[in-house]
């Protein structure tokens, strides 16, 4: 992707974020019947609200999404005591609204200069989680560099696992969607959140939209999934009230990675603060360009020849497989580098129908320095490309968590399957850095 694009979609993330706080500020605090009442549908940037917000204006949402961008920009680097130095200086100039957890945190640090609070069970807000737009923009590219600024960012104020959890997801949510995934690839990562801490579950929503920050998260999955446009998500979540800016903050981060640039309704657009707009366009793309994304220009690398030879030299190995297991609790391996893999390895078919009859068709460790890289459902089948895109998602996560150095793929679903190289090398740039090799492996 060409960095203008990119930059373009940057801006788009973070003035989502703008245009639901300002969209979000008249309904905050109200029920949804008291919205419909009033409004009957809330769609303009109207102002008002509980902290009478002038139309366009916005509040800590998006205040301390700019303190954080100023910070790293102000030395082009990650500097966690810049950013609670910004946190410290908005707080003394008597912000239009602060939350109390986060009042607590940076009057925390102001007395004893820490950078975390302690872990406090109580309290699992949504401060720390609507703030993450420029952590997002500015660690694209590196899942380990969000992770950790993610949660540095967070425990300033906020220090609670479910806070940490939904600012991780949130983040990766931005990050997959910056670079192209499609709304399934989206709803398994919130399916991954929801596997850790079932609270998360957002079917059957119930219309609970406080600022605990399960009912925010919640809120912004069921709208983002049950819309189809920038504008739809947006009116739905400030409509349902309760934390209405927050969790339009929120939605319109994600909104506006997945819908990108062109999404943003000009009426909103066009309402919001100009020097906050103008300088949430300057920022979100100086804070892209400096991402991990846009430093490192080639990112698959390719050869051909024997996997094999790969494995002799320490590789990890990885091996394009399906999901079916036979009567007998094999996987059916009897095509490519599955079926050399099986050779090599006889106790491997048995090793991986274990796995997928437990735990289904995933990318696991089989032991020896092998794994599984499901491209299809069986070996029937043509190659499913968004299994493809999970694999390449789960094989990045093992490799972070196993601290591989030298990973090698085939081609996914480009052998016998049948897919062109030119469609499948896009779907896997995102995942694969210097670590990975990506092989066009010979299989006769
Ligand atoms: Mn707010
Ligand atoms: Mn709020």
């Amino acid at each position: 992707m060409v960095g203008d694009e990119l930059s373009k979609k940057a801006q788009a993330v973070f003035l989502g974020v703008a245009i639901g706080d300002a969209l979000g500020a008249t309904t905050e605090f109200m029920t949804s019947h008291e919205i419909k009442a009033k409004y009957k549908v809330h769609k303009k940037i109207r102002g008002g609200g509980w902290l009478g917000v002038k139309p366009g204006q916005v509040t800590d949402d998006t205040e301390m999404s700019l303190a954080i961008a100023q910070a790293i920009l102000a030395e082009e680097k990650w500097n966690l005591g810049a950013i609670a130095d910004n946190f410290l200086t908005w707080m003394r100039n008597k912000p239009i609204d602060i939350g109390a957890t986060v009042r607590k945190g940076i009057t925390n640090y102001r007395l004893k200069g820490e950078l975390e609070v302690p872990v406090n069970h109580w309290d699992a807000g949504n401060g720390a989680l609507m703030r993450m737009a420029p952590v997002a923009l500015f660690t694209l590219g590196d899942d380990h560099l969000l992770k950790r600024y993610s949660l540095e960012q967070a425990r300033l104020t906020h220090n609670h696992p479910l806070s940490d959890a939904a600012c991780i997801c949130i983040g990766q949510m931005v990050h997959a969607a910056l670079l192209g995934a499609d709304r399934f690839q989206l709803h398994a990562m919130a399916r991954e959140l929801i596997a850790e801490h079932k609270t998360f579950r957002f079917n059957n929503y119930k219309g609970l939209a406080s600022g605990y920050v399960v009912d925010t998260m919640q809120t912004v999955l069921h709208y983002f999934f049950t819309t189809a446009s920038f504008e739809e998500c947006l009116i739905g979540v400030v409509n349902q009230g309760g934390d209405a800016d927050t969790t339009g903050a929120i939605a319109g981060m994600l909104c506006g990675a997945f819908y990108g640039p062109e999404s943003l309704p000009k009426q909103w657009l066009n309402k919001l603060d100009k020097q906050v707009k103008n300088e949430i366009e300057v920022s979100s793309s100086k804070l892209i360009q400096l991402s991990p994304w846009i430093a490192k220009d080639s990112h698959i690398q390719e050869i051909s020849g024997n996997l094999w030879d790969y494995y002799d030299q320490g590789y990890v190995v990885a091996i394009t497989t399906n999901g079916k297991v036979s009567k007998a609790g094999r996987n059916v391996m009897v095509r490519g580098t599955a079926k050399q893999a099986a050779e090599k390895f006889p106790a491997l078919a048995e090793a991986l129908g274990t796995q997928i009859s437990n735990s289904g068709n995933h990318v696991y460790d089989l032991g020896n320095r092998v794994v599984s890289f499901p491209v299809e459902h069986s070996p029937w089948e043509v190659p499913d490309l968004h299994l493809i895109v999970q694999s390449c998602r789960e094989l990045r996560r093992l490799t972070d968590n196993n601290n591989w150095q030298k990973v090698i793929v085939p081609r996914p679903g480009c052998g016998g399957g049948g897919l062109s190289w030119r469609e499948v090398k896009p779907l896997l740039e995102p995942h694969f850095d210097e670590r990975f090799l990506i092989i066009n492996a010979v299989t006769r």
